[in-house]
């Protein structure tokens, strides 16, 4: 039984962001009227954080015609709430209820003959035709079947084509070097999926849709960009290339803005170790405050500050011009962080503070509490605690 909703954190996310980064990123496959690349929205993960539901609808509005999820089951949580968009799912096991992606309509992914045979049954079970986009390993060594082993492959699901079962809708592929687009890597990828849609043709398969390019690719290889591009960070406006550009570069913007309130202020002497281990220790008289939210909701351990040299996460305190960034002091708990706040501190508990948001007015990004814990801003968001409200507006 909820006996109560309050939290003291809270996730906004900015649906007119999404909307709008979403325009930005068909622009961006679509530079000019010839070019009929379309924009699949990467939404797994529950939308890297931001919510399945309403991030994926602000998608489609601002034009996104596929949605994609790795999982079966989020592809089927769309479906179900009525998206009526093309949607493609893509990680599953033996066993999967690939009936069930039949019967909603959604387009699966197939990376190896056992899925095959797995569609295959469903679509008789089912007297539905599937719709397959095969996935090749062109070369980052992950999913996907080896180049080597698609003839074969494409033999056995052009067979079931001509037997009605299914159509091989989609050939497609993933980036190992996205986020570095001068990389060999990059151009040899290509090449090797040129290769396989080339068979994928001989073999009397007619593509819909040919796709390569995630977020780093759709803004910085229009190489990659084939029929359909799919993106998922550049949808929540964060770069998926921060070393070449941050969101607004790319005409992005960030779409979560972490909020919590201070919940205690409190004065202490210089030489005070602060939270577990002490990692961080008082330099004079100062103020401290606590704010409600640790690695249960998704702040990373990593991102904890040992000693006043080595600073934790940012947190912006306050707000207007009274607004400071400061940073995490001592150890992240697990539901709780303190900041320094110095010692002619006049916040009070209560007051607004920002873990991270849009950037704007220099607060703190989502990219700066992954450089402060070592690790990339997908990892932020995504790992977010369920815990914690979103609020969508
Ligand atoms: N395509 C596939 C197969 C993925 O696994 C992902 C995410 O990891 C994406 C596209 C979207 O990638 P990004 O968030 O880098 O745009």
């Amino acid at each position: 039984m909820v006996v109560s909703t309050y939290y003291p954190a809270r996730a906004v996310v900015d649906l007119a962001a999404i909307r709008s980064n979403v325009r930005a990123l068909v622009g961006c496959a679509r530079p000019n009227a010839d070019r009929t690349t379309q924009v699949m929205a990467v939404v797994k993960a529950d939308a890297y954080g931001h919510g399945l539901l309403p991030s994926a609808r602000a998608a489609v509005e601002g034009g996104a015609t596929w949605l994609g999820t790795a999982q079966v089951s989020e592809a089927l949580e769309l479906r179900a709430a009525g998206v009526s968009v093309r949607l493609l799912t893509w990680l599953y096991a033996p066993g999967a209820p690939i009936d069930a992606l039949l019967l909603a309509d959604i387009d699966v992914s197939v990376a190896a003959p056992w899925a095959l045979a797995e569609v295959v049954a469903a679509a008789r079970s089912t007297g539905r035709t599937a719709r397959i986009h095969v996935k090749v390993d062109t070369g980052l060594g992950r999913n996907g079947l080896e180049i080597d082993d698609l003839p074969a492959f494409l033999r056995d699901a052009v067979a079931a084509q001509t037997d009605g079962l299914l159509e091989v809708v989609g050939i497609w592929s993933h980036f190992a070097f996205a986020d570095e687009p001068a990389h060999p890597t990059v151009l040899a990828q290509v090449d090797v999926f040129d290769r396989a849609v080339r068979l994928a043709e001989d073999a009397g398969a007619h593509l819909e849709v040919r796709h390569l390019a995630n977020s780093a690719a759709t803004l910085t290889s229009p190489r990659a960009h084939y029929d359909l591009v799919r993106p998922g960070l550049a949808v929540y406006g964060l770069s998926p290339v921060p070393q070449i550009g941050g969101p607004e570069e790319f005409g992005l913007v960030p779409a979560m803005t972490l909020e919590a309130s201070l919940a205690t202020v409190k004065r202490v002497p210089g030489g005070r170790g602060v939270s577990y281990a002490h990692a961080y220790t008082t330099p004079s008289d100062t103020v401290l405050g606590v704010v409600p939210i640790g690695y249960a909701d998704g702040l990373p351990r990593h991102a904890s500050g040992h000693l006043p040299e080595h600073p934790g996460g940012p947190v912006r305190v306050g707000a207007g011009a009274a607004a400071r960034t400061l940073a995490v002091a001592g150890r992240v708990c697990m539901d709780q962080v303190v900041v320094d706040l110095g010692p002619g501190a006049a916040e009070q508990a209560g007051d607004p503070v920002v873990l991270f948001g849009t950037g704007a007015d220099g607060g703190p990004t989502a990219e700066d509490w992954a450089q402060a814990a070592g690790t990339i801003s997908y990892e932020i968001t995504t790992r977010l605690g369920a815990r914690v409200p979103r609020h969508h507006v």
